[in-house]
């Protein structure tokens, strides 16, 4: 067992239970909602929260990670409030996304490090929640200033011990990259998960990133582009025939809210798209295909336990 961070404060690796390793509870613009503060309804925001989260409680969802990105809206005091309503253990997040973050060009990679660092150990601006995971993105291609964010990331990791999760565009296979510099930054890719991994269909590429050492984030089920519902149990179900069961974590991608849609559409074209779809459909799909009990326990409990047991600066 090992002492971690969550949004509600210290939590044991024991209690994670049921763990979705990549899902949100806001992503938002926040540069609209400054200069135009009229859009920004929080108490409809909470209460649409309160009742996503309740619903993933109920499904038995025990454990969340938002990986809600600094630049991508993440709020720490809106997180640890929608915690504390519902009893969802949120692990909260820092880091950014893969967009150039302009405020950093012309500063020194020091300085985007410790801002990571700061919200991990002293907390993310004055809300006292303590940051339990890093969270970093590469979109279409690492270009240069997304490899300054990948070893800004890799440091402020390995001054803190807190594991990363990234986002990745497969069809570029851009794990790789990432895996790479997180090699050269001396990373123990055993704390690192590759995320958006079941967006393509390519099983030599994951089993690359898994052999290289990072699990394999199967984290948009539920999403039906590019691949299906089908597409992504099938690629979990043949991955856990050749014994990888032990290096792959399920999640969706979904949030409480995102505001790159107008309201109402999403639910339209992705009813599946949700923080229950997992252990109410998904669960059921990939026992059709072989996949065992034990299976399913090793990637929704004991890989997510073990990702974060691996705790301390290296
Ligand atoms: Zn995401």
């Amino acid at each position: 067992m090992a002492i971690i961070q969550s949004a509600s404060g210290p939590l044991d690796t024991a209690d994670l239970g049921f763990t979705l390793m990549h899902e949100h509870v806001l992503v938002l613009w926040p540069p609209y909602y400054q200069q135009y503060p009229e859009a920004y309804d929080r108490d409809a925001l909470m209460a649409r929260a309160e009742s996503k989260l309740t619903a993933a409680l109920d499904g038995g969802v025990k454990t969340m990670v938002d990986l809600t990105p600094i630049d991508l809206g993440r709020d720490a005091a809106f997180i640890a409030e929608a915690a504390r309503r519902t009893g969802m253990q949120i692990i909260a997040p820092t880091g950014f996304y893969y967009q150039r973050p302009f405020h950093f060009v012309g500063r020194l990679d020091r300085e985007m490090t410790d801002l990571m660092v700061r919200d991990i150990t002293e907390g993310i601006s004055t809300t006292g929640v303590r940051a339990g995971v890093i969270k970093c993105a590469t979109e279409p291609e690492m270009d240069p200033i997304n490899e300054r964010v990948l070893r800004a990331s890799a440091r402020a990791h390995r001054e803190t011990g807190v594991p990363i999760c990234t986002h990745t565009y497969p069809a570029n296979r851009t794990g790789l990259d990432q895996q790479r510099v997180f090699k050269e930054e001396g990373v123990d890719l055993g704390r690192t998960v590759i995320g958006h991994s079941d967006d393509t269909q390519d099983i030599t590429y994951l089993e690359e990133i898994i052999e290289n050492g990072s699990y394999c984030g199967m984290d948009r089920i539920g999403i039906q582009r590019p691949n299906t519902d089908e597409q992504r149990v099938d690629l979990v179900a043949k991955l856990c025939a050749k014994g990888y069961a032990s290096r792959i974590t399920l999640s969706h991608d979904a949030a409480c809210y995102l505001d790159m849609m107008t309201d109402g559409i999403m639910d339209e074209r992705a009813p599946q798209w949700n923080f229950t779809h997992i252990p109410k459909t998904i669960v059921p799909m990939l026992k059709e295909r072989g996949v065992s009990d034990a299976e399913i326990h090793q990637m929704t409990v004991q890989n997510p336990r073990d990702i974060f047991e691996k705790t301390g600066a290296y």
